[in-house]
């Protein structure tokens, strides 16, 4: 009986080991670094080309999924609640995460907000279409600040310094750097664009989410088929007529789609004004999950599309 119960001892220890070694080993197991959350993918290839392997970077809202729209879960909750820093992107960008973000803020979560470090852009008179959505009002925030490497450049600048004060982590050599290579970007999306006549470096996107590239790289925002800084907002009759009159009028060459844009509305449009249809990528990183790559790609779809 003894010896059984010996053997069976032995057997469930090993079988424990065995599932032990077969799962994947967490991020945060043991490593004695820092952790930090990222709400949002694109903001984190950033943060992840700063601090690189001096702590962990996590991400909230998976990559590809609809910031606008996403809410995190009962893991991703605490992930946030334990984290030694939060990064957000903030003007509501995370709106399905907001009660989220501010109940760990109320419990002392340190946070680094994104958007607290750039000229923030609002929605301008003339732009998208006057539709009575709050969202649309002149004067919104807009919170698509990535659209600008030199906003993305100011972020590096400032997060740097609460690295070394709030965690202890010294990037100041990865900073300047990553400052330069952001300033790199910058030019070569303005060589891109550069080829484009100005007359047609004009804009009609799913949603309203390129203001900062537009104001960056001097293009006109002629409308939006969602019009609103967000993909939540309805769609009316009377706005899609208005923005098919304003393709007309402003003889726009292309109308790009983007997550959350509606396939069918966007056909309808395409093929009502003769406006060919093309699909961007604005909301999440590509396959190698760089920034670099995201803008350059992102430049060269928009000036291939307006040629
Ligand atoms: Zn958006």
């Amino acid at each position: 009986m003894k010896i059984k119960f010996a053997l069976l001892s032995v057997l469930v220890v090993l079988l424990l080991v065995a599932t032990l070694a077969c799962q994947p080993s967490t991020e945060t197991s043991n490593t004695g670094k820092k952790s930090i959350v990222v709400t949002y993918s694109i903001l984190s290839s950033i943060v992840k080309d700063l601090v690189g392997d001096k702590a962990n970077v996590t991400v909230s809202i998976p990559n590809g999924l609809d910031p606008h729209e996403w809410e995190p879960s009962a893991k991703d909750i605490e992930a946030i609640n334990k984290a030694d820093l939060v990064i957000e992107n903030g003007l509501v960008l995370e709106g399905g995460m907001e009660k989220t973000l501010q109940t760990a803020r109320d419990k002392g979560v340190k946070f680094f907000t994104a958007s607290d470090h750039i000229a923030v852009r609002h929605v301008g008179t003339g732009e998208g279409i006057p539709s009575g959505d709050p969202d649309q009002a002149v004067g919104a925030e807009d919170p698509h600040l990535w659209m600008d490497p030199l906003d993305m450049k100011s972020i590096v600048s400032a997060l740097a310094p609460v690295l070394l004060k709030d965690l202890n982590l010294d990037v100041t050599g990865q900073a300047t750097d990553l400052e330069n290579k952001l300033d790199s970007l910058n030019s070569e999306v303005a060589n891109t664009v550069a080829q484009l006549p100005q007359a047609d470096r004009k804009l009609v996107t799913g949603h309203e989410s390129m203001g900062y590239f537009a104001q960056r790289y001097g293009f006109k925002l002629v409308g939006a088929i969602i019009p609103s800084i967000s993909t939540q907002a309805e769609v009316s009759a009377a706005d899609l007529a208005a923005l098919k009159k304003l393709i007309q009028d402003n003889q726009v060459k292309a109308i790009f789609t983007e997550l959350g844009t509606s396939p069918v509305v966007a056909k309808a449009i395409g093929d009502e004004t003769g406006v060919k249809v093309i699909e961007i990528t604005t909301h999440q990183l590509p396959a190698d999950g760089s920034y670099f790559t995201f803008m350059t790609d992102l430049a060269n779809v928009i000036s291939s599309a307006l040629k």
